[in-house]
C-alpha cells in the first residue's frame, strides 16, 4: 500500500519500485486505491466526456513476422484485403455521419500503400474533413516518410513499444526487426509534432514485473499522448498459439497505474479488453481510461482483420457499434461525445 500511495503523490516511482507495486496486481484494496485515484484525475480533466475514434482497418497485409500477431506475413491461412481509395473515403463519409471525429487509420506494415498514396489520402480526407483529426497506425517508417505525412495533414500516429526491453523484444519478434528502431520512430514523430501514442500488450509471452516496471519508465521518458494497452490473445495461426491470455484485471490495474503517471494521457478501452470479456470496456472505463475505438471498417473485412482470436464486433453494422458503445459508457455514468478528443492542455 505504501507503494501505491507513493505513486498518488509523486505520480512517479523508482524502476525497482515499480516492478514491487506491479507484484501486487492481484490485490483487490490496491487496485480499488489506484482506479480510484485515476477516475479523479480522468474526471479533472476530461470530466465524464469519453472520446470515439472510428477506426479503419484498411489492410491485413503485412512484410513483418511477430511471433503474436494473427496477421503476420507467415500466416498463410489468413485471408488478405486491402480497402481501395473509395472504400477508406466512404468508411469516412459513414463515420462522420455516425458523429466521428477522428479516424484511424490502420494496418499491417503494407508496401503496397507508398507514401505517395497515403499522402494522397491524407490530404484528401483532411481536405474533406477539417474538424476531424487523422491518426495514422501503420507501423515503422523512415522520417521522411513520417514528415511527409504530417505535412499532408496526419496529426497523430499510434505505434505501440510493445515492450522497452531488449531480452523480452527479442522473444517476441524475428531478426529483422528492432527495438531500437521501434524506438527510433516514436522520437521521429514526436519531433515532427505528431501526437504519439505508445503502448504495449499485458501478459505477452515473457513478461514479468520486470519488463512492465521497463514499460512504465519508458513511458515516462517518452511522455506521449496517448497510450494504448490492452491483454495479449493468442491467435491459432501463430508460435504463440499455445500461450495464455493476458489478464483483464493486472490490464485494469495497468490503466490505472498509466493515469497517474500521465495524467493527461489518452487512454483507450480497448477491443482486446472487449474481447476477453464483456464489460472489459466499461470496466477500463472506470480504471481510467477515457477512450474507445469502435470499428469503422467495411463489414464485410472486419473478420479478417484478426490480430488475436475471437475479437468483438466483427458482426454488427457501424452505427450499431457505436450506439452500443454510447449505451454501455451510459450505463456506467459516462457518455460519449461528438469531438475531436485533444489531449487536455
Ligand atoms: N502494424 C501496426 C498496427 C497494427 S498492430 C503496428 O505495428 O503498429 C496494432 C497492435 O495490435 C500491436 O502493436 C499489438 O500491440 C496489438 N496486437 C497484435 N497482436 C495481438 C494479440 N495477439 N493480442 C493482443 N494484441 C495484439
Amino acid at each position: 500500500m505504501i507503494l501505491a500511495d507513493k505513486l498518488i503523490r509523486d505520480h512517479t516511482l523508482a524502476g525497482e519500485e515499480y516492478a514491487e507495486l506491479l507484484e501486487a496486481w492481484e490485490d483487490r484494496e490496491i487496485r480499488a486505491k489506484l482506479s480510484k485515484e485515476a477516475v479523479m484525475l480522468r474526471k479533472q480533466y476530461y470530466g465524464d466526456k469519453v472520446f470515439t475514434r472510428g477506426l479503419i482497418e484498411f489492410t491485413n497485409y503485412c512484410k513483418n513476422n511477430c511471433y503474436y500477431c494473427g496477421i503476420r506475413c507467415g500466416n498463410s491461412n489468413a485471408r488478405r484485403y486491402r480497402l481501395s481509395r473509395e472504400e477508406i473515403l466512404d468508411s469516412c463519409e459513414n463515420g462522420y455521419g455516425l458523429g466521428f471525429r477522428t479516424f484511424v487509420l490502420q494496418g499491417g506494415e503494407d508496401p503496397f500503400y507508398t507514401d505517395e498514396i497515403l499522402a494522397e489520402l491524407i490530404r484528401e480526407i483532411k481536405g474533406r474533413y477539417s474538424d476531424c483529426a487523422l491518426t495514422l497506425s501503420i507501423g515503422e517508417r523512415s522520417f521522411e516518410s513520417y514528415r511527409l505525412f504530417r505535412e499532408a495533414g496526419a496529426d497523430r500516429y499510434l505505434l505501440r513499444h510493445g515492450t522497452a526491453d531488449e531480452t523480452h523484444y527479442r522473444k517476441l519478434h524475428p531478426e529483422n526487426l528492432s527495438l531500437a528502431n521501434r524506438k527510433r520512430c516514436l522520437y521521429d514523430l514526436k519531433a515532427l509534432g505528431y501526437q504519439v501514442g505508445a503502448g504495449f500488450m499485458v501478459g505477452s509471452p515473457g513478461q514479468t514485473s520486470r519488463e512492465l516496471a521497463e514499460d512504465l519508465q519508458f513511458l515516462e521518458a517518452l511522455r506521449p499522448e496517448m497510450v494504448g494497452i490492452g491483454p495479449f490473445i493468442p491467435h491459432h495461426d501463430t508460435p504463440f498459439a499455445e500461450e495464455k491470455a493476458g489478464s483483464v484485471e493486472q490490464t485494469l490495474f495497468l490503466l490505472s497505474v498509466i493515469r497517474i503517471l500521465l495524467p493527461k494521457v489518452l487512454l483507450p478501452a480497448t477491443t482486446a479488453l472487449g474481447t476477453l470479456d464483456p464489460q472489459g470496456r466499461e470496466k477500463g472505463i472506470m480504471a481510467g481510461a477515457n477512450v474507445v475505438m469502435p470499428n469503422l471498417s467495411p463489414v464485410k473485412n472486419r473478420k479478417q482483420y484478426e490480430l488475436y482470436d475471437n475479437k468483438i464486433c466483427t458482426g454488427e453494422e457501424a452505427a450499431e457499434c457505436r450506439e452500443c458503445l454510447a449505451r454501455r459508457m451510459e450505463s456506467v455514468g459516462y457518455r460519449l461525445v461528438n469531438e475531436r478528443g485533444d489531449a487536455a492542455l
